[in-house]
């Protein structure tokens, strides 16, 4: 027999406590759980919990400049949700890290999660720094510094960082490090797996590196039939050329697919025959953007004219919030793949809904990173090390029936993708509330 729940707060239309700003990408993603809640029914305490993190710290640290000086860093742990399991994310360095952001981010991990049915609940982390403005050894200390400052509230059977936006896996083998030299009792030295996404030689996976990219293919081999488009004959757009974009754009380009145009921070390129990706890859390794890229039939453009460059599929890889009400009215495109998180407006995810534009959701197209993320942590814990194809066959399996999961539950449910991917998330969470209760 399930146990019945008594709650205390109960919310009926559960919208609680988001921040009121229309932008918010916290309120955004509140909202999509909460429509997703609507759909699958789900009992009010699992929204109401949903609805805010577990916790969150915020830290303050001071790291020493090459020339001597100290400056003061704000960084951020949101541990949104752990019913699952050890809460997982990412930790983005940039300069606008901001605590709504990282919130909104945290939980859009608990979703990916759970739809993917990893052991892991949501987290992710910041700080407010441009990293391409330090040294390496500035990096270094700022690094070792927000990983002490962070203490115990990280672990290896706790809270799993991982990379993200300006962080790679030099970060992480420096988190790992400092990790393990902090916690200096015996039980601790052997765990790697405190972080994820670590340079192979330091105990990363294979496959790590490209693992975003490639599954966003796998997410589009699985479920283009259903909007009527073919993989072999694709023509698609990228928003960002960096980690996510441009192993997409070799992924895509194996599989037959054309990439008509790419915009990064510094340039837009449109090529109607499609652009050769693996030259414009190590353009970027070579250059740090696609700016001045030169190849037959390659022209720049102004930012407008290649949003409004027609394809069958737009996929946004950058940051957030980047299609605004304008621009989702100048997108030409039958599907907007969120290869990025949070990449439209609240504005212009309405005008995209309005136009008929389908959205495919980032807690499904992105899930790829997590996904070898877990496989690095199951490999760490068991003391093996797989090689890529098996890493591959494990990544692609696990996207591709989270793919069908979310098919089965929009025809289930008579709604959109993007909201049958919340759906199936949330009835997984609500099943785990359901079974363990709510403590004590
Ligand atoms: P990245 O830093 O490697 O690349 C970001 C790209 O966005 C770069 O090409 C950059 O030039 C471009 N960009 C930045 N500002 C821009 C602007 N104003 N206009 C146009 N382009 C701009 O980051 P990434 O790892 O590829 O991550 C991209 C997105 O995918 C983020 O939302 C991230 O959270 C998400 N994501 C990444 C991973 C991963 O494994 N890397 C996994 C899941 C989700």
């Amino acid at each position: 027999m399930t146990p019945t729940l008594r709650v205390p707060i109960e919310l009926p239309n559960a919208k609680p406590l988001s921040p009121t700003d229309p932008d918010s990408l916290f309120a955004m993603a509140v909202e999509s759980v909460n429509q997703a809640c609507e759909v699958v029914n789900a009992p009010g305490y699992v929204r109401a919990i949903l609805s805010q993190p577990k916790n969150e710290l915020i830290v303050h640290f001071p790291v020493r400049r090459d020339d001597g000086s100290y400056e003061i860093f704000k960084g951020y742990r949101i541990q949104h949700n752990n019913v699952l399991g050890p809460y997982k994310g990412g930790i983005r360095y940039h300069p606008e890290v901001s605590l709504d952001d990282v919130k909104a981010l945290a939980l859009w991990m608990t979703m990916k999660c759970a739809l993917m049915r990893l052991p892991f609940g949501g987290a992710k982390g910041g700080v407010k720094v441009n990293a391409r403005e330090l040294s390496s050894n500035e990096l270094m200390r700022l690094t070792r510094r927000f990983t002490s400052a962070m203490g115990n509230h990280i672990g290896p059977d706790h809270d799993i960082p991982a990379p993200d936006v300006g962080t790679n896996a030099q970060i992480m083998d420096w988190m790992m490090d400092t990790y393990i030299n902090t916690h200096t009792d015996g039980a601790h030295q052997g765990m790697v797996h405190v972080v994820t996404g670590k340079s192979v030689g330091c105990g990363g996976s294979e496959g790590r590196e490209k693992a975003t990219g490639q599954g966003i293919c796998y997410v589009l081999s699985e479920l283009l039939p259903e909007l009527n488009l073919r993989m072999d004959t694709l023509r698609y757009s990228l928003l960002g050329f960096g980690n996510v974009g441009a192993f997409a754009a070799q992924a895509l380009g194996a599989e037959g697919g054309k990439l008509i145009a790419v915009m990064d921070h510094a340039a837009a390129l449109v090529n109607a025959d499609g652009l050769p990706t693996g030259e414009l890859q190590q353009h970027v390794v070579n250059n740090g953007s696609i700016a001045g890229f030169k190849s037959a039939g390659t022209r720049e453009v102004p930012a407008e004219e290649f949003y409004r460059t027609s394809t069958d599929v737009f996929i946004p890889a950058a940051l957030e919030r980047m299609i605004d009400e304008e621009k989702a009215h100048w997108l030409d495109c039958k599907v907007l793949v969120e290869g990025g998180n949070g990449p439209t407006t609240p504005a212009g995810a309405e005008v995209l809904r309005q136009r008929g534009i389908a959205v495919l959701p980032a807690i499904l197209c992105n899930a790829g990173g997590v996904t070898v993320s877990y496989l690095e942590w199951v490999q760490n814990k068991m003391g093996v090390h797989w090689d890529l194809q098996r890493v591959d066959r494990e990544l692609q399996r696990t996207i591709v029936l989270a793919a069908r999961r979310v098919r089965l539950a929009s025809h289930r449910h008579d709604t959109d993708l993007s909201t049958a991917a919340f759906g199936v998330a949330v009835e997984h969470l609500a099943d785990s509330y359901l079974r363990r209760g709510i403590f004590p």
